[in-house]
């Protein structure tokens, strides 16, 4: 479907100790989502990679850590610059190797990233890591020590920044161990952070795979913090592995986040948000608005809505500036949206648009998909499909609103939809998840972001998540 994307050069080593190094014999295929073309390869990392890059940020630390402040808040400026200067390339790798359509990449999965930064060096100008005193104690924050982070490849950029630029400004070194699905975007921030003129060691980079890399980084003696994004399944694990050394976790993990369109709301402006809220990023987010709830005497007409709103979304080129939706990042990603779709029908939902039919090739592309007459005890009402997959369900009265939309495992994000702004406060309160958006209110970089329940158990962005990366330490005269 769509024509082949030109890569621009990005570094594809490691990057340990200050030098970018190709170690090893195994390659990890880049490949381009929408033509299925192999665009380029990174070394496949090995345990050893993560302790060599470990032992560098362990030694960096000492002298990283006792800098003045005002140094490091210079140092992750420079980064911020560099984003902002390679912003266009930024946007253009994060199109070729996850599929983001371009104007998605470039108006917000790059910006998001410069603006939590900017958010964070703000929060330290206002005092966020300040000492406090109280009675005879002075209460000081001080850097973790060595994190590691984890991050998937969804809004690759955004959530490698949103670790390492707040971790590093807090006087911690850094191992990033980025995704394999998108190891570009990484390279390229490793380029920009090597010309920001860190000492060596301060911030390192190992690609590879969960499993081999990943855990390396969660159970290494030396690595004080993991800070990891992705599954609930893999959080999960990075929690075990890293448990033996008791080492500080902070996880932001999956979600099936309710939009909850009260009976006093604009069924249509609701419905048709929740949609692009669902289908954003190519239906690939974790804090996607998956199960609309609206009240049962509305179903049709909002599962008639969300239908008219989803043929709006034509799968296509991402690299298109009217490419509103492209493929999913991968053939296994594909597949597996693919089978909850197949499970939705089985299952007995009502199919009102999309379905599990293949989309004509090249590129991993799935239909745009909504579900009526959902239940909560179906999969596709519980599992976190990270594909656009859309269920709408019907609930019988405010209280079993509520109800349906604490139902699942997950906590991230929900929506409130009221024309009242009291009555969609008070619901919003009683929604156990991290953040609630009413009335599609905008994204705020700045606002902690992360979930209740399996969907994590830390924060990021601005103050909060700054604080993420401090260890509190009282000293009493
Ligand atoms: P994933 O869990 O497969 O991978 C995420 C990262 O963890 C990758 O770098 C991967 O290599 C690594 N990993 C995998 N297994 C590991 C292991 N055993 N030990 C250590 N590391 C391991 O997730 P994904 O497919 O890359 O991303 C999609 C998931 O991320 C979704 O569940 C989504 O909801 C979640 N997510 C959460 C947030 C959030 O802020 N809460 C943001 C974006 C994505």
């Amino acid at each position: 479907m769509a024509a082949p994307t030109s890569q621009s050069k990005v570094q594809t080593g490691h990057l340990i100790a200050g030098t970018f190094v190709d170690s090893g014999t195994d390659r990890i295929d880049v490949v381009n989502p929408a033509t299925e073309e192999v665009i380029a390869s990174v070394p496949a990392g090995t345990a050893a990679d993560a302790d060599a890059a470990v032992r560098a940020a362990a030694t960096a630390f000492t002298d990283w850590s006792a800098l003045p402040l005002a140094d490091r808040v210079a140092a992750v400026g420079r980064i911020n610059d560099g984003l902002r200067a390679r912003a266009d390339e930024l946007a253009a790798t994060i199109t070729a190797e996850v599929g983001t359509p371009i104007m998605f990449a470039s108006k917000v999965q790059v910006p998001n990233p410069i603006g939590i930064t900017d958010g964070v060096l703000a929060e330290i100008e206002a005092g966020a890591l300040d000492p406090v005193e109280f009675g005879n104690s002075v209460v000081v924050r001080e850097p973790v020590g060595v994190v590691g982070a984890i991050t998937p490849w969804n809004f690759p950029l955004q959530q490698m920044v949103a670790k390492v630029t707040p971790a590093l400004v807090a006087g911690n070194t850094v191992v990033l161990k980025p995704s394999e699905l998108a190891p570009l975007t990484a390279g390229l921030l490793a380029e920009i952070i090597a010309a920001a003129d860190l000492p060596a060691g301060v911030f390192n980079l190992v690609h590879g795979t969960g499993p081999v890399v990943g855990e390396a980084i969660a159970a290494h003696p030396l690595v004080d913090m993991v800070s990891f994004t992705g599954s609930t399944r893999a959080g999960r694990r990075v929690s075990v592995v890293g448990a033996e050394t008791v080492k500080k976790i902070a996880l932001e993990l999956g979600g099936k986040s309710p939009s909850v369109v009260l009976d006093d709301a604009d069924l249509v402006r609701a419905v048709k948000i929740t949609v692009a809220n669902c289908f954003m990023n190519n239906g690939q987010a974790c804090s996607s608005l998956t199960r609309l709830l609206v009240p049962a005497a509305k179903h049709d007409e909002a599962l008639a809505a969300a239908a008219a709103a989803a043929g709006k979304y034509q799968p296509a080129d991402p690299t298109l500036e009217s490419t509103r939706i492209g493929p999913a990042v991968s053939a296994a990603q594909r597949d597996r949206v693919v089978g909850f779709i197949r499970t939705g029908v089985e299952e007995g939902a009502t199919l009102a648009a999309g379905g599990p039919d293949p989309v004509a090739g090249p590129g991993f592309y799935v239909r745009p998909t909504v579900f009526g007459n959902v239940r909560e005890d179906m999969t596709i009402a519980k599992e976190e499909i990270f594909g656009p997959v859309l269920s709408v369900l019907p609930y019988a009265d405010e209280a079993d609103a509520v109800r349906i939309a604490n139902s699942t495992q997950y906590g991230l994000a929900a929506g409130v939809f009221s024309s009242d702004p009291d009555h969609a406060a008070a619901v919003a309160g009683k929604l156990r998840a991290g953040q609630v958006d009413i009335n599609g209110a905008a994204f705020n970089t700045r606002a902690p972001f992360g979930g209740f329940k399996q969907s994590g158990n830390g924060r990021e962005f601005g103050r909060y998540g700054l604080e993420e990366f401090t260890e509190l330490k009282s000293i009493q005269r």
